[in-house]
């Protein structure tokens, strides 16, 4: 299978390469030497209020590229970085990455939340709040302008411990947020029992939204139960604007997805997307 990426840039590999143990071999060495050499960049996704349309947030998403191409996309290394433990020092430069970068759009007059994803073992480290809060030091950002994208297996693995965690998060004015919520085994109660300020409906329920009952009433469900219990709810993948309207009139308060823009680098994020 051949599988187009962004741009002209393509690529023989397949996600079920990365379960072969020679691949995986080659992507920790690969992995261990980018770190050194820096080919790592954050591209940003536009949140969109789903009302006004304005840009209210993005998520910022790792890019491993050498030469403008991409080498390997995230769901093809991040689970081996995970498994290597290389996702920590990965993880701290995502961290500080999308901390200055908030803090630079904050100085320019264009204060939007910045997302960032969360491995589980990032998190379960002993120096996860250090790194966080030396990032938002470092980077002279509102912490309000911060928020984590949890999943719903490494909140639940950890019980107690990570409740802990959260809330100290939250005591510093970071948001957290819930991703690809539906997908995992959060059982509702957990949405009260943890202190998370939003969910992220995964884009499985989304993509079908318009064809299929069943997931359309499961979002929507979703959707009532996380107001109610006053979350932001944000939909992802959204492609269509038969699925925007659809999300919207369910009371999604933020949609994110192609059709209103992919991730892209912080210069033409920062040019074309954000209100001069
Ligand atoms: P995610 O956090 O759920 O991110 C959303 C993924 O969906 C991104 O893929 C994004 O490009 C893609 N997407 C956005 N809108 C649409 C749409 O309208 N349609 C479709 N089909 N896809 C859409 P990406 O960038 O390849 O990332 C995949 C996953 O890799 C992420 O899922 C996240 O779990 C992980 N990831 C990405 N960056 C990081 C990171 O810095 N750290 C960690 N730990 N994980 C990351
Ligand atoms: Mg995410
Ligand atoms: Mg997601
Ligand atoms: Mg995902």
């Amino acid at each position: 299978e051949v599988k187009m990426q962004g741009g002209n840039s393509y690529r023989f590999f397949t996600p079920s390469m990365s379960e072969r143990p020679a691949a995986r071999l080659r992507i920790e060495q690969e992995l261990r030497k980018a770190l050194r050499h820096g080919d790592f960049r954050l591209h940003y996704q536009p949140k969109v209020d789903a009302h006004s349309g304005a840009i209210v947030g993005a998520e910022a998403l790792l890019r491993w590229q050498v030469d403008g191409h991409e080498v390997y996309a995230p769901d093809e290394f991040i689970p081996v970085a995970e498994e290597t433990g290389l996702i920590v020092p990965l993880g701290e430069w995502v961290m500080r990455e999308a901390c200055r970068q908030a803090g630079e759009w904050h100085r320019q007059g264009r204060p939007i939340v910045v997302a960032m994803n969360v491995s589980a073992p990032q998190f379960q480290h002993p120096d996860f709040h250090a790194v966080l809060q030396a990032s938002l030091k470092d980077a002279k950002v509102p912490p309000s302008l911060i928020e984590l994208e949890l999943t719903e297996r490494m909140v639940m693995s950890a019980g107690d411990q990570s409740r802990g965690l959260m809330q100290r998060i939250k005591d510093v004015g970071v948001s957290l947020a819930l991703d690809d919520f539906g997908t995992g085994y959060c059982s509702l109660s957990y949405l009260k029992y943890f202190p998370i300020d939003a969910l992220k409906i995964d884009r499985t329920f989304v993509r079908d939204i318009a064809t299929d009952a069943d997931n359309a009433a499961i979002t929507d469900a979703i959707i009532a139960m996380a107001r109610g219990l006053g979350k932001t709810v944000v939909a992802e993948g959204v492609e269509t604007h038969e699925q925007a309207d659809h999300l919207r009139r369910a009371g999604c308060s933020l949609l994110q997805g192609y059709l209103f823009g992919s991730a892209q680098t912080a210069e033409d994020f920062g040019r074309d997307l954000l209100p001069a």
